[in-house]
Order: C-alpha cells, then structure tokens, then sequence
C-alpha cells in the first residue's frame, strides 16, 4: 500500500486489536479469508438489481456469486427465501419496515433501555419516526422477558409486525411463545438475531426460522462474517404472503439502496461457509460456556449480573452505583474492551449508564477456553474495584494476548 498515512493508522489499530482483549459482544475477529474477499475487485463493480436481472452490464460473474451466497445462506438458516444486499443490520430492518408496513403502522419491539436496538421502534431511529412504536420490557425481579406482559400489551395495541430478538439480553429468546402472541392479534412477526446468528447456526440458541416470518441478521457479530446482513423470508413467511420475498426485495432496491457491495456479499458466501464447518459448531457452544464461566467467576466477586447469569456469549453487569463511563473507561486503561450500558429500569441516562455489557465470542475466536475466561474475570473485577489498578492489569492482558494471536 502507498498511502503511508492510512497505512500507519491501520497498523496502529492492528497493534491496538492485537493486544488487548475485546469483550464487546457485537464485535469478533474475521478470518484472513473473509478480509482477503473484501478487498477484492468484486467491490469496484456496480450491480443494481439482482440475478439475472441487473441494470448494468457485465455481471456474469457478479450472479454467479450472489446466486452462490443466496444458496449458502438458504442452506445454513434453512429457508426458502433470502436477500444478502443489505448493507447492515439497520437498513435490513428498514427493509423489513419498507416491505410489510405502511408509514404510521403500529411495531412493539423491546425497549432499548431493557436491552432491545435502536430500530426496534426508537424514537430517534426511522423506525420511532415514522411507525408508531410500543414497547415490551423485561420483568423488574426476573429481569427476563415477560411473556405475559408482551401478550397483555399486543392484544390492548395490536400491532401490526412484532420483532423480537435483543443486542443486550443474556438469556434465550422463546420465538414460539412470541409467534403465538403474533398469531392471536394477527401480525407478522420479524425476529431480529443479529446478536445471536453464529448461536442458532452451532445449536446453542432455539432457532427462529419455524416461527418468525421474517428472520433478520447482521453478519459480523457471532456469525463472524464482514459487515452486512441477511433478510430471511421463512416458510411460514411465504405461507402468510407469497409476494413476501419479492417485497423484501423490492424495499431494498430500488426502496432503500442502490447498488449492492459485492465484495461484502462475496466475504458473507466465505463466512457462510465457515460457519458450516463442524468446528463453528465448537466455536458457538464455547462462547457460551466461555460466558457462563466468566458470569459466574465475576458473581463470586461480588457483583451482581443482570438475570443472575447468562444462556448466550454476553452478560451484563451492574456496577450499583458506580459510574458505566468510568468503569469502561478503567478497563480500558487495563487493555479490556467492553461497553457501557443501561441494566433494566437504569436510574442514569444512556450515556453514562449503571451498568456495562461484556462478550466472549472475540475472544473465544482467538482460541480462549474457561481457565482463561477465570482469569480474565479476576482481572476485570479487580479493575472494577480499584481503577488505579488498570496499567498493572494491563501487563498481564499483554501477555494474555501474546499467547493467543488473532489468526
Ligand atoms: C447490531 C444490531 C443491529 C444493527 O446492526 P448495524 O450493522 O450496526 O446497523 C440490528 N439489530 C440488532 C438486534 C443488533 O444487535
């Protein structure tokens, strides 16, 4: 590369990734594979449209490969229709929006502040703007969802489209009881496993796919592919609108996007499939594991973990009092990557909530197990405790780090 001042940043950050240890649950580490397909040539070329029916020339290859990663996808969820243009999580949803709803339609998604995203029906997103929104939450003992609850407020509001799926909620989803709900006020239902993906594909999370009509995804959170998505219409999609794939694909183009980034699309066929391989399927039950340990070694430390503990890769520690932005802010300082966050009913803002969220599927990615994770959580309730503590922790997480490269 020429450019000396990009390049001096790039290894900056690679350095930055290298050594230290990322906890932030959205985030993981791509095979050489996957980056590789991304820089490729496939990105120079336009390709408004889909297969076979493109607005620009010389696409031959281009369907090929997209007709490759649609396969890919329809093979690894198990459904019979999917788009791979979305450019990310938040424009496949609107997508999702564009292609069932009229503007003004009524969604219930999961409030933000229990742990449910922005385009759930936010009020600064597209998704609060310009749908009416009404929210779930989590019970205030449980801190888990409250089937009943979700039940009461879809028969007094009847939404039109439900979505659940969370980006910082510790336990299982129950995609049945939510489509059951769905099914009594007759709306759609739109499970967002963003967060969850790389789970439901290694068996470790219930699979939305029998009872969501349309499954959304990110790709590069635990299913550890480049950023992008995938808009799943299901069978039960297609049974309760036939045009339903043919709706999604028209909200993305021409609705929301123009032309697709096919070297995105060519590094999501590459994650697909890695993500077939049988160690994917290790890869996701140890994430879980890894969280489960890491939860119950951080408890044993004293503090309290949202829901009492985890079922997938994130947890979500309250810090009683203690300040989100300091405690991340002292980890960081320790190497530790994690990010602040709001716990159920928080009594401080969003920007500097009570609480942060921590993952394990980047660091499982780099080939650590529970005896690491033990130590880990040592580390991080230590920093917690006494943040002047942080360039000491730092040392260790150096070493840590130098044991287990990013491949
Ligand atoms: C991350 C996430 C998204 C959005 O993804 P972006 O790629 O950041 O736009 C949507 N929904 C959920 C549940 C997420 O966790």
């Amino acid at each position: 590369m020429e450019d000396k001042d990009v390049q001096n940043i790039i290894k900056k950050e690679e350095e930055r990734q290298k050594g230290t240890l990322n906890m932030i649950p959205s985030e993981n580490h791509t095979s050489s594979a996957v980056r590789e397909v991304l820089s490729s040539v496939l990105g120079d070329k336009y390709a408004e449209g889909y297969p076979q029916k493109r607005y620009y020339g010389g696409n031959k290859y281009i369907d090929e490969l997209e007709e490759l990663c649609r396969e890919r996808a329809k093979n690894l969820f198990g459904v019979p229709y999917v788009n791979v243009q979305g450019y990310s999580g938040s424009p496949a949803n609107h997508a999702v929006y564009f292609a069932l709803l009229e503007p003004g339609d009524k969604v219930m998604g999961m409030s933000l502040l229990s742990g449910g995203h922005l385009t759930h029906g936010w009020k600064v997103n597209f998704s609060g703007k310009y749908y009416e929104s009404v929210f779930y939450g989590v019970d205030k003992d449980t801190e888990l969802i409250d089937y009943e609850e979700v039940r009461k407020t879809a028969l007094k509001e009847k939404p039109k489209m439900i979505i659940c799926g969370a980006t910082s909620y510790p336990r299982l989803i129950d995609f049945k009881r939510f489509r059951e709900i769905a099914d009594e006020v007759g709306a759609y239902l739109c499970a967002d496993i963003s967060h969850i993906a790389g789970l439901v594909v290694s068996g470790v999370h219930p699979d939305p796919t029998p009872y969501a009509h349309v499954v959304t995804t990110t790709t590069h959170k635990t299913l550890r592919g480049p950023r992008g998505a995938i808009i799943m219409v299901t069978h039960s999609g297609v049974e309760k609108d036939k045009n339903m794939g043919e709706k999604i694909d028209k909200a993305v183009f021409p609705g929301l996007q123009g032309g697709p980034h096919e070297n995105s699309i060519a590094a999501i066929a590459v994650c697909l499939r890695e993500a077939t391989d049988p160690s994917f399927i290790d890869y996701g039950k140890q994430v879980v594991s890894n969280c489960r340990v890491f939860a119950e070694e951080i408890k044993k430390s004293g503090f309290r973990v949202v829901s009492g503990g985890t079922d997938n890769h994130l947890l979500l520690v309250d810090l009683q009092g203690r300040e989100g932005i300091d405690a991340q802010s002292a980890l960081e300082d320790a190497g530790i990557m994690v990010n602040k966050n709001t716990i159920p009913f928080d009594e401080n803002p969003p920007f500097n909530p009570s609480g942060i969220r921590l993952g394990t599927p980047a660091l499982t990615s780099r080939g650590m197990k529970e005896g690491e994770m033990k130590e880990i959580a040592f580390l991080v309730s230590q920093t917690l405790m006494q943040h002047d503590l942080a360039p000491q922790t730092y040392k260790r997480v150096e070493e840590i780090c130098e044991k287990f490269p990013i491949i």
